[in-house]
């Protein structure tokens, strides 16, 4: 699939996995740019414009964190993160600051371009500031305007939070939420710690819409991390 005009600025201080990148994404009809360094990243997010950023955690001048906190504060660029094993902590934090998505390395093309196209997909929508009033996935379908949900046709029940739940994942579709995300949007800002919560009704949601809870194509764990909805 050629993606035309999109350009891509890496941020990242290793030349193998520039290569890499840089490899997969042209391949795949993408510009690439580089920087090496947090602060040559931010400068050229600022005067380059790219359409995405793929920014490292582990940079030698600044942490990626700071990166995600600095660059919320004047551009919504999808960015997705990259992130070692061992990161966990970090890449849950640069997520609630508004990171997209992100990569553990090491990972591979079809996962690389499967998060970028979901990330470019998302601004799209929320640039339109689309007000479909239904969402549908796999066999199921939610009516956003009467606040039903269907599978094969048929009305589900779903409780108050339940719906809300299922509604947060649907308006971030294929994108990771954070637990802490989760809990702010459904409960408000008071929570965050609760993920307990999110599990049982995770579990809710799995029983009445997935064909094998145990198995989910949907609702998808993203452990230590969040959940996500996968389309
Ligand atoms: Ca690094």
């Amino acid at each position: 699939m050629v993606e035309g005009n999109v350009v891509v600025l890496v941020i990242e201080d290793e030349a193998p996995i520039r290569r890499f990148l840089k490899m997969a994404l042209s391949d795949h009809g993408y510009t690439f740019k580089e920087a090496l360094t947090g602060r040559e990243g931010l400068d050229k997010i600022a005067m380059e414009r790219p359409d995405l950023v793929i920014l490292d955690l582990g940079l030698p001048d600044m942490d990626g964190l700071d990166v995600v906190k600095q660059l919320r504060e004047w551009s919504p660029v999808p960015t997705i993160i990259l992130s070692a094993r061992g990161q966990e902590n970090d890449k849950v934090e640069a997520l609630d600051a508004g990171a997209d998505d992100y990569l553990t390395k090491p990972f591979g093309v079809p996962e690389l371009l499967a998060r970028i196209r979901v990330a470019l997909r998302n601004m799209a929508r929320l640039a339109a500031d689309s007000t479909e009033s239904e969402f549908n996935f796999g066999n199921i379908k939610v009516d956003l305007v009467r606040r039903q949900v269907f599978l094969d046709g048929t009305e589900v029940h779903f409780t108050r939070i339940e719906y809300k739940l299922l509604v947060t994942l649907v308006k971030y579709a294929g994108k990771v939420v954070t637990h802490n995300q989760l809990l702010k949007e459904i409960w408000g800002q008071g929570y965050g710690e609760e993920s307990h919560y999110l599990r049982v009704y995770m579990a809710h949601l799995r029983r009445k819409l997935e064909a094998d809870p145990a198995n989910p194509k949907h609702l998808i764990t993203e452990t230590g991390v969040g959940y996500r909805l996968k389309v």
